[in-house]
């Protein structure tokens, strides 16, 4: 039996994982954390007695002691948990980008300390993850990622001005809570996704691309030296990737219906910048390092929010994040309160910045 914690539980990945769990024999939960949403019912239904509504996971977790955490919270409030799986030596299911993103040089020591295995959840990085599985790295020259390019897709910038929070929201092919969803309208999510690829396989960031892919269907790509190009294609179904994680590395049945070749098209195309700015300045984050893709992450929640909030509108999430960056000093964090701290400093300024001037 392997014992699953599951943070995040009652948000889009939370509640299939429970689907992934509940079809799986040989998985059972044994904590259930949300952010502020009530878990009674939740816990009853499937016999879990360690539970907490908001604050400090880790308290949940010690006590809990699960065999793989499940980390789907929103934001840099995963950090803690995905630290603590990493130290303790427990196998981490991340579907929290953003803990990684603002946490990559610490989450690798942790690793390097406790032991602990990182599968990721994120679709694009699941399929990283097993093009990738036993493959000597210096085999590989490139990864790609690829995006949907959201419900603006070909949009030019000029339009993007006026745009509201519902269009936002209507993703075309993935099915996901508001911050991922805006995220993805943005593409700031493909920018934290480069970050996130970044730690998790070692390779440097100009040997990380990006294309626009509109469909989903391939989710992620790698390049080798020898000229092969490896694709991982599947339907856009979280709970592939739930499954794999949770599983690794048995990789279990799930009843998602297999992809269809006859009549598939597969198109990709280069992402506009000019419209959509957040991949650049997640790139430029990611070059300076140190506490900077933490700043990155901070602002973009904040102008997230705000948008969500209806306070600011679609093209400010960019314009928030760059003012930020520049204010920002992206020193290095020793430990966690550093990082606390350098986040804390991020989100400030980044709320002066929806200050009317
Ligand atoms: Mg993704």
């Amino acid at each position: 039996m392997r014992r699953v914690a599951l943070l995040g539980a009652t948000g889009s990945i939370g509640r299939q994982a429970i689907e992934v769990v509940a079809a799986h024999p040989e998985l059972e939960l044994c904590a259930l954390q949300s952010g502020s949403t009530s878990l009674e019912a939740l816990a009853a239904e499937h016999g879990v007695d360690h539970v907490r509504v908001g604050g400090n996971p880790v308290p949940l977790l010690e006590a809990s002691r699960p065999d793989v955490v499940l980390n789907a919270v929103v934001g840099f409030a995963g950090v803690r948990a995905t630290l603590w799986s990493l130290e303790q030596g427990v196998t981490l299911a991340l579907a929290n980008k953003e803990s990684l993103v603002a946490a990559g040089e610490l989450a690798v020591r942790a690793r390097e300390r406790g032991g602990g295995v990182l599968v990721p959840v994120d679709s694009e990085h699941s399929a990283l993850h097993q093009c990738l599985e036993g493959r000597d790295p210096r085999t590989v020259h490139a990864l790609v990622l690829t995006a949907s390019g959201g419900p603006f897709r070909s949009r030019p910038r000029a339009e993007l001005e006026s745009v509201t929070i519902d269009e936002a929201l209507a993703h075309p092919t993935w099915a996901m809570g508001p911050k991922i969803t805006i995220d993805s309208a943005t593409l700031a999510n493909k920018g934290l996704e480069l970050i996130e690829a970044h730690w998790l396989f070692d390779v440097a960031y100009d040997r990380i691309d990006v294309v626009v892919h509109p469909t989903s269907i391939v989710h992620a790509l790698v390049r080798l030296r020898d000229g092969a190009l490896l694709a991982h294609l599947g339907m856009p179904d979280m709970r592939v990737p739930i499954s794999y994680a949770l599983t690794y590395p048995e990789r279990a049945a799930t009843n998602v219906p297999p992809l269809e070749l006859e009549g598939l098209r597969l198109d990709f195309e280069a992402v506009d910048d000019e419209a959509f700015p957040m991949l650049a300045l997640a790139r430029r984050a990611a070059a300076r390092g140190g506490t900077m893709p933490c700043a990155y992450n901070a602002a973009n929640e904040v102008a997230v929010d705000a948008f969500l909030a209806g306070t600011i509108g679609f093209l400010e999430i960019a314009t928030i994040v760059e003012a930020t960056l520049e204010r920002v000093s992206g020193a290095p964090a020793r430990d966690v309160d550093d990082l606390v701290a350098a986040d804390a400093e991020a989100r400030q300024l980044a709320a002066r910045g929806l200050q009317p001037a």
